[in-house]
């Protein structure tokens, strides 16, 4: 059978680190998350990390050649070549021709771009309220999906924390953002076939099931 190569594509707060997570695990994907590698490298403080820093916290992005850089090697390695899920990548048009270029000249393709949708309104709750422990990352959120302790991760009891760019206005200007750099992605890969459309209004079970269903759809047809 071959390769599974995904994007997970959609505004911040539709669910795309939840559904990353399930389909990593169902297919033994490298997870590569942008947004994780930059927060990685600023606590780190290494050059990319300080760089990032000054976008990140205002809730714009990161300049396309600083992104396109650190993606481009890390799909290079070897738990990427036998398939990935890139998760906040690209969110340019220019991103993702550079994304295409590369896959080419390797002969490798993307399988589905699955796109994960909802209303601003519904983004912005679920954002401001998203809690994250310190340690692994584990996500919850105050009202949705509290802890069983307040303040304390249920998996590895460390501390929640709020991600300094999930504050309502940080979180208001990342939706400006998406909407005007990130939406055109839509119809770039709409127009080349691979965009897949799922509800990120339903529950993470609901859309994990429609996305399993898409793929194995989608390979049966490769396989004919
Ligand atoms: P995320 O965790 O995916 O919501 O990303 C958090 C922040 O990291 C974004 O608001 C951007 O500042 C930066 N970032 C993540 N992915 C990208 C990307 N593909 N291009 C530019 N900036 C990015």
């Amino acid at each position: 059978m071959s390769e599974l190569n995904l994007i997970l594509l959609g505004p911040p707060g539709a669910g795309k680190g939840t559904q990353a997570a399930l389909l990593t695990e169902d297919f033994g994907l490298a997870h590569i998350a942008t947004g994780d590698i930059l927060r990685a490298a600023r606590e780190e403080q290494t050059e990319l990390g300080l760089l990032a820093k000054q976008y990140m916290d205002k809730g714009e992005l990161v300049p396309d050649t600083v992104v396109i850089a650190v993606i481009l090697e890390r799909l290079g390695e070897d738990d990427a070549r036998d398939g990935f899920l890139l998760d906040g990548f690209p969110r340019t048009i220019e991103q993702a021709g550079a994304l295409g270029t590369e896959l080419e000249s390797h002969e490798r393709r993307l399988t589905a771009v699955l796109l994960l949708d909802a209303a601003d309104d519904l983004l912005v709750k679920r954002i401001s309220g998203r809690r994250v422990c310190r340690k692994e990352g584990h996500v919850y959120h105050v009202d949705l999906d509290p802890p069983k302790h307040e303040g304390r991760c249920d998996i590895d009891g460390s501390e929640l924390e709020q991600r300094a760019d999930d504050s309502e206005e940080t979180v208001r200007n990342r939706l400006v953002v998406y909407h005007a750099q990130t939406e055109p992605l839509i119809a770039y890969y709409e127009e080349r076939g691979t965009l897949r459309r799922f509800d990120g209004t339903r529950s993470p079970t609901q859309v994990h099931a429609h996305i399993r269903a898409t793929l194995a759809t989608l390979r049966l047809e490769e396989d004919l």
